[in-house]
């Protein structure tokens, strides 16, 4: 269901199959082209392909012309009421110009902006805000708001395809998520152009990237949106940039810099996860390879799911251990274990891209996580692996249960819960009498299986 029609923003390619565009707007007063062009260039290292800017004013309008000729990524100008400054971003260079016919001034401004950026060639971004649909579908609004702001979006299509103008891209904005998925849903049905996706006014940092994770994640999980932006109240434009990012590598849409696992901690915890996450997720900003890095907070799972990760990290209070695809590397003290995860990283790259292991720290790493896993415990991992066996088929659970009471891996297949390499380890665990785990059918009968001991 993505767009059939594809538009050119500058160089980016927006629709038509092209990769979902991360667009984010300055917070900058747009005339101060210091303040401006330091924020430009501070979101397209974040990664924005995209960037708009509010053109309320005539200064800002003029500055336009700079802000165009120096910026690193597309610019697209968003205006208001005030055709004449769309008229003049357009002739400003502005490579896109943002604007809700609804709120221009009438159909014949309408059709002049339209007519000026035919002559330039210049791609439109129309659309419908939820707060501003024209009076007369304001009852419809009220009954059925996602129809009216269809309907709205669609009288909007029909109106540049009027003046024979097809150069644009559509966006449909609303502060509920649930009629953000709902209109983008019908309207991808009904039109051939590209969607720009947002939640508007979608709140802070934490709860506005939620709101558009649901919101924009649910659409482009469809197949919906060409370009996606995320509102959020912060005057630091790359935050909107980095959330957008997320979403996008969560559902592999596309890839940029590495990808941190972290466990979500448990009452197993053995060392200070909080300040050594935040400080890989940081150090890992200045590498652009998407390698998988996994911090696991214990080292009772041993490598546990992580272990197709590039790299990682576990701990047990003073000591831990770095591996790397499953297999140990080294144990390190623990207050060494992000500077020395960060040498073996950066080892790999020297080494061009290979993994560098010594023997002996290696075999050193294995005895420690040896001494320090419980192939047996009821970790959260282990019993997620154990419900998915269980949902898998009874048969598989029984023989997962059975290589955890034993401390072998499972019948006639890989076992889900044991640690790659630690068959070994786990073999020499005592099986467990007296207190066996135990399918508890009871607990819930259609959430799901759960599991615990006697
Ligand atoms: S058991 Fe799992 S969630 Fe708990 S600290 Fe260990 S790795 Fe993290």
């Amino acid at each position: 269901m993505a767009s059939q029609r594809q538009i050119l923003l500058g160089a980016v390619p927006i629709g038509g199959g092209a990769p979902v565009a991360v667009q984010t707007m300055t917070k900058t007063e747009t005339a101060n082209l210091a303040a401006t062009m330091s924020q430009i260039r501070t979101v397209a290292e974040a990664g924005a392909d995209i960037v708009r800017v509010a053109v309320p004013r005539e200064q800002d309008a003029e500055a336009l012309k700079s802000i165009v000729a120096q910026s690193p990524i597309p610019v697209i100008a968003d205006i208001h009421f005030n055709h004449t400054l769309a008229l003049k971003a357009i002739e400003a260079g502005a490579h896109c110009v943002r604007l809700n016919p609804g709120n221009i001034g009438g159909p014949e401004k309408v059709a002049e902006v339209i007519a000026l950026a035919k002559l330039r060639g210049t791609p439109l971004r129309v659309g419908v805000n939820s707060g501003s649909l024209p009076k007369h579908l304001r009852q419809l609004e009220y009954e059925d708001p996602v129809q009216a702001l269809v309907t709205a979006a669609i009288e909007t299509v029909e109106l540049m395809e009027r003046l024979d103008f097809q150069n644009f891209k559509v966006s449909m904005k609303s502060t509920s998520v649930p009629n953000t998925i709902a209109s983008n849903r019908l309207l991808a049905e009904r039109i051939p152009y590209p969607l720009h996706l947002g939640v508007t006014e979608a709140g802070t940092k934490w709860s506005g990237s939620l709101k558009s994770a649901v919101g924009l994640g649910t659409l482009l999980a469809d197949g919906i949106g060409d370009t996606i932006r995320i509102s959020l109240s912060t005057f630091h434009a790359e935050e909107e940039v980095k959330v957008a990012w997320e979403i996008l590598k969560a559902l592999k849409l596309r890839e940029r810099g590495p990808v941190l696992i972290a466990c979500p901690t448990c009452g197993r915890l053995q060392f200070d996860m909080d300040t050594v996450v935040a400080e890989v997720e940081l150090r890992l900003e200045a590498y652009e390879d998407p390698i998988e890095v996994s911090v696991l907070g214990c080292a009772v799972n041993g490598i546990g799911e992580a272990r197709h990760a590039d790299f990682g990290i576990t701990g047990a209070k003073d000591m831990g251990m770095i591996y790397s695809k499953g297999e140990p590397l080294k144990k390190v003290p623990t207050e060494q274990l992000v500077d020395e995860l960060f040498k073996e990283i950066d080892r790999y790259y020297a080494a061009g891209r290979t993994i560098q292991r010594d023997e002996t720290a290696a075999a050193e790493a294995r005895a420690w996580l040896a001494e320090n896993e419980d192939a047996t415990a009821m970790t959260p991992e282990r019993i997620a692996a154990l419900e998915a066996a269980a949902a898998e088929n009874d048969e598989m659970a029984g023989s997962v249960l059975e290589s955890m009471l034993v401390g072998e891996g499972p019948v006639g297949g890989a076992n889900p819960v044991a640690p790659a390499g630690s068959s070994g380890a786990a073999a020499e665990q005592p099986a467990l009498g007296g207190n066996p785990v135990v399918l508890d059918e009871s607990v819930s009968p259609v959430a799901g299986r759960r599991f615990s001991r006697n």
